[in-house]
């Protein structure tokens, strides 16, 4: 018999399986609102002009591609140090805060997961309630139990943070807790600045260690305001551990590039923490791909590119913020009774929208509108040609 022979199938990707279900849909009108990904005002996944200059100057230049170290170049690791901590930050300058290139968010994760298993491998690690549906099984495939923490409440549509600094309150020292930085991915609900300083606190009081997870630095408010949770952090003298996304913010989502930081107690700390994470990533991937990470770098230390991006991604957040308020608005004018002007607080690419499974069953059936069937929606996927159209649908299905 085949050594496969008794394999069994695993279970299908919920969002995946959308996808394959929308591109299956001969509607013309159909809309896909399940996806995690930032379209333009014309459907479309965006290449940044600030990531064009900086491609088109690389390919001039035709450098050698040589193996790279295995924590990536210096000037990426620096320029991700800049965007968390802020520019100059003592964090960056003491040399205390290791940084590596990883091949994506969900890289930082798996880096930052595993090398934490070998640092405390009895910890039991907690993610929010809801999270990124990821969390739980990179943390579960490091070896790790994963649990719970309380965080979305449903009727006020933010965060039971009374409940979840309770429970954090009454975890074992050493436990893992990660934590949305900004744009909780589903529910687009985020702590307050006074909330995060409180986390901050029980963290220090209980000895817990945080990661941050920062999947969409300048989707809510901009690079600096969205960095309060790591800013929190970095003035606490904890120790913690960060990873970054570009794939939203550069728009680079299939050239997998993020970063995995962890802030440590000193330089001398940082070198031996940085030596056994390389461990990690030389028995994994070795060291990573150049093509992405150049291209970050390029453009976060030229100042004139830089200036480009931040544009541009100040472009993507008022978009998603006036998709938010555009849809608010057009509910309304379709004689919708329920206040959806929580959307509109909510912020990052998301939105629990409060529509239950039927409901969004009825939005695909009816409409040839495709959510998650928690209610979850992408705001990004909004555009001026579709909205009117979803929010009749919308209308349709509460009503
Ligand atoms: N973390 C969160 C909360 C996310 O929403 C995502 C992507 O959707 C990631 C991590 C992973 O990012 P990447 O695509 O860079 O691996």
């Amino acid at each position: 018999a085949s050594i496969f022979a008794a394999v069994e199938m695993a279970p299908r990707d919920p969002i995946l399986g959308l996808n394959e279900a929308f591109a299956a849909d001969t509607r013309a009108e159909k809309v896909n609102l399940g996806v995690g990904v930032y379209y333009d005002d014309n459907g479309k996944i965006p290449l940044l002009a600030a990531v064009r200059a900086a491609e088109k100057a690389r390919l001039e230049a035709m450098p050698p591609r040589g193996y790279q170290p295995i924590e990536g170049p210096a000037a990426y690791n620096n320029a991700v140090q800049g965007l968390l901590f802020g520019k100059d930050s003592q964090l960056a300058t003491s040399g205390q805060t290791v940084t590596i290139e990883a091949l994506g968010g969900t890289g930082a994760l798996k880096v930052g997961a595993d090398y934490l298993k070998r640092l405390v491998p009895g910890a039991t690690v907690y993610i929010s309630d809801p999270s990124w549906e990821n969390h739980r099984a990179l943390f579960e495939s490091a070896g790790f139990p994963v649990e719970n923490y309380p965080y979305y409440d449903a009727a006020s549509r933010g965060v039971n943070f009374a409940a979840m600094k309770a429970k954090l309150d009454s975890l074992q020292p050493g436990s893992v807790i990660v934590l949305h930085a900004c744009c909780h991915n589903p529910t687009g609900a985020d702590l307050s600045d006074a909330q995060w300083d409180e986390v901050v606190a029980v963290c220090r009081e209980r000895g817990l260690i945080p990661f941050l997870d920062m999947a969409y630095q300048g989707f809510a408010e901009g690079i600096d305001a969205d960095a309060v949770a790591v800013r929190a952090l970095s003035s606490s003298g904890l120790q913690f551990f960060v990873s970054s996304s570009f794939s939203k913010s550069f728009s680079l989502y299939g050239e997998r590039v993020g970063a995995l930081s962890i802030v440590t107690a000193s330089k001398e700390e940082a070198g031996r923490v940085l030596s056994q994470v390389k461990r990690v990533i030389r028995t994994n991937y070795s060291n990573p791909p150049i093509h992405g990470g150049a291209i970050v770098a390029a453009v976060l230390s030229s100042p004139e590119l830089r200036q480009m991006w931040e544009d541009e991604l100040g472009g993507m957040r008022e978009r998603i913020r006036a998709m938010r308020t555009g849809l608010v608005d057009q509910l309304k004018a379709e004689g919708v009774a329920q206040d959806f002007s929580f959307v509109i607080k909510q912020r990052g690419m998301f939105s629990y929208t409060g529509l239950t499974a039927a409901q969004v069953e009825t939005l695909k059936a009816d409409f040839g509108i495709y959510a998650v069937s928690t209610g979850r929606i992408c705001l990004a996927a909004l555009n001026s040609k579709n909205i009117g159209y979803v929010a009749k649908a919308i209308a349709q299905v509460v009503k």
